[in-house]
């Protein structure tokens, strides 16, 4: 991090992409994107191009060391050394599950850890990504929103989540070709909550002097910021998975309180909208499958109606039935296997293509909806919880009249 800056002087920062050239008090470059990188070189009186060469070494090369920077200037070399650093986050631990997955801990600073976790699989390599030190929606079924929320991330600690992920694994595994094929903001955080540091960190990930990765690659996922998806779709069109873990409003707002504030109503022509921009001609939907909460038959019944009424048909969604991941505060527990399995059968029946995640790194708590890094809550998060908390669980009757 760049020294003498607070987090929240760095998050302005960021989002306004300026920058303040101190000497002794380096620019940390993995805030910046090429746009920033390029007005840095013009204030070193150097050419436009070398901002592109200089992205390369960073992030296609994962180059922390403006020495090894061999086809820059040694002049230039010389000015970046006394005005920027690469400096990763410190890394707290790491953790390698059995089946292959990593968890990573980070540091980002005033008592908050947040987590990154890598999955391997047969044809593809998914980093997922937190954006945020805890996160301040509070959804029932999840133990970040439990933890309560610090601060949000700068666009460097978004990025550098993968920076450093990406090249600690070709190291590790002795390649030069890309490990990871896929990014999910799924971690830490409510993405969109950031919306003015996850862009340009996206940006980055799409970025071919950067990442590379495909747009469809990128999936951001939201609990239903209905403005923020709309500019999303508009600034930098990724994949998106939507949180929706009910079908009705009753039900949603006792378990995503964000609810109460966009309803379906406005989340459902939101989603649809988003097709508009989106990468793939569908939008994932994410379901925490919560025994006797939300996972009868008639459930099941009612979200397909859901997904009719606002798409006319039901190819413009795929829903993701998520297996919960237990932990003591949330008084909840994971549904049956033949239970998930009956209620994926129904929507399977309807048309709707579905699938059933396969849990990964349970053994070393990396699994969905398990990270929960370690944050200071400065927004009183847990009091806020405990009164969102007076929704009752809805009767299947009180569920029943609302759509
Ligand atoms: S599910 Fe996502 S939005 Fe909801 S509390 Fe957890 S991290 Fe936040």
């Amino acid at each position: 991090m760049t020294a003498d800056l607070s987090h929240d002087e760095l998050h302005a920062q960021a989002k306004r992409r300026e920058f303040t050239l101190v000497p002794g008090s380096p620019v940390n470059l993995l805030e910046f994107d090429l746009e920033t990188l390029t007005a840095l070189c013009e204030r070193l009186g150097e050419k436009r191009f070398r901002a592109v060469q200089l992205f390369r070494w960073i992030h296609q090369r994962g180059c922390a060391n403006f020495d090894d920077m061999s086809d820059l200037a040694k002049s230039l070399r010389e000015k970046l050394k006394g005005v920027a650093c690469v400096k990763a986050m410190e890394v707290v631990s790491q953790h390698v599950s059995a089946d292959g997955t990593i968890k990573w801990l980070f540091d980002v600073g005033g008592g908050n850890v947040i987590e990154s976790v890598f999955i391997p699989e047969d044809d593809r390599g998914t980093l997922c990504i937190s954006t945020q030190a805890g996160c301040a929606m509070g959804c029932r079924f999840c133990s970040t929103g439990h933890q309560g929320f610090s601060r949000n991330l700068t666009t460097g600690e978004i990025i550098g989540q993968l920076w450093f992920a990406e090249h600690f694994l070709r190291q590790r595994l002795q390649r030069d070709e890309r490990v990871i094929s896929n990014a999910v903001m799924m971690g830490m955080g409510e993405p969109l909550q950031n919306y003015a540091a996850l862009v340009p960190a996206l940006k980055m990930m799409l970025d071919d002097h950067a990442y590379g990765l495909s747009r469809r690659r990128v999936t951001v996922s939201t609990s239903g910021l209905v403005k923020k998806m709309d500019l999303l779709g508009l600034e930098c069109p990724v994949a998106l998975a939507v949180s929706l873990h009910a079908p009705n409003n009753a039900l949603r707002d006792y378990l995503v309180p964000l609810n109460i504030k966009h309803p379906l109503e406005e989340l459902m022509p939101a989603c649809v909208s988003y097709l508009a921009y989106a990468p793939r001609d569908f939008i994932t939907f994410e379901y925490c499958m919560l025994d006797d909460v939300n996972d009868s038959d008639a459930l099941a019944r009612e979200l397909v109606q859901l997904v009719k009424y606002y798409g006319h048909s039901v190819s413009w969604c795929k829903f993701n039935l998520i297996p919960f991941n237990p932990f003591p505060a949330s008084g909840l527990h994971r549904s049956k296997p033949e239970r998930v399995l009956a209620f994926a059968r129904i929507l399977s029946e309807a048309g709707i293509t579905t699938t059933v995640r396969k849990t990964r790194g349970d053994d070393i708590d990396a699994a969905c909806g398990q990270l929960a890094g370690d944050v200071v809550d400065r927004t009183r998060v847990t009091v806020r919880i405990a009164r969102q908390r007076r929704v009752e669980l809805p009767s299947h009757s009180a569920v029943d009249a609302k759509i």
